[in-house]
């Protein structure tokens, strides 16, 4: 239902949960979100509720510190709204972390195969399968990883991934479900919706269908599912709160 992200060097929680509230008007059944954390044991961690944004804000550990994190409000299509079905959903190695809005229609048939090969499924979401998929990619970067659990997924997706290995950037892809980058200084957005990102910055970049993109701090770039590169200048949004 609702997708927001942040790299850079601010203290990504608060502006997560402000993101978060500002979908709030779209309306939703629960919420979720992920870092990498900061200090010497890194490593992504999550934390989700069924409810509004402000369950979620109380239920953040003590120590939930670092730069670059992506964030989910749910509108359920597989599975109840319920704390499990919440995004962010993880891989069994807890590497990787991923949102998702939209419906990913052959969910059922993937969820069997990896069944069949061992896994163990945490939620009852359609959503869940892409976090699996990726986590088992033997592909040496995270782009190709995504590219490549991307191949077997039919349906909608505007996704946000982290991975606890890549912990300098977020990758994003888009089919049919909005995926919005917005461009700071030395620091990058992501949103489903513009509205999400217009206090930070005015410098947006919409992604197409088919489109996929890489926010690094100080760096992004765009290319297709399939890998080649695409040209994208930020075009600058007027909006009138
Ligand atoms: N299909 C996913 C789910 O049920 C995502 C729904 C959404 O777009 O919020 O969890």
């Amino acid at each position: 239902c609702g997708i927001v992200g942040y790299i850079g060097k601010r203290d990504v929680a608060p502006l997560l949960l402000e993101g978060l509230q500002r979908l709030e008007y779209r309306g939703y059944d629960s919420a979720g979100i992920a870092i990498h954390a900061s200090g010497k044991t890194g490593g992504l961690k999550t934390a989700k509720a069924k409810g509004r944004v402000r369950e979620l804000e109380s239920r953040l550990p003590k120590r939930f510190a670092g730069t670059t994190g992506i964030a989910h409000t749910r509108w359920a299509t597989h599975g109840a709204p319920n704390d499990e079905n919440a995004h962010p959903h993880v891989d069994a190695e807890g590497k990787v972390a991923v949102v998702h809005n939209g419906i990913i229609d052959n969910a059922a048939e993937l969820r069997a195969k990896l069944t069949a090969d061992g896994v163990e499924f945490a939620s009852e979401t359609d959503t869940e399968v892409l976090a699996h998929l990726i986590g088992r990619s033997q592909a040496e970067k995270l782009e190709e990883k995504v590219r490549e659990a991307l191949r077997h997924i039919e349906g909608t997706y505007g996704i946000a991934v982290l991975h606890s290995d890549f912990a300098d950037r977020i990758v994003v892809a888009r089919n049919g479900s909005p995926v919005v980058l917005g461009i700071g200084e030395k620091e990058m957005f992501v949103s489903s919706d513009v509205a999400a990102l217009v206090s930070h910055t005015r410098q947006v970049v919409t992604l197409d269908d088919g489109e996929m993109a890489t926010l690094k701090a100080d760096d992004y770039r765009t290319y297709t599912t399939e890998g080649s590169r695409t040209t994208s200048s930020p075009e600058t949004v007027e909006y009138a709160a």
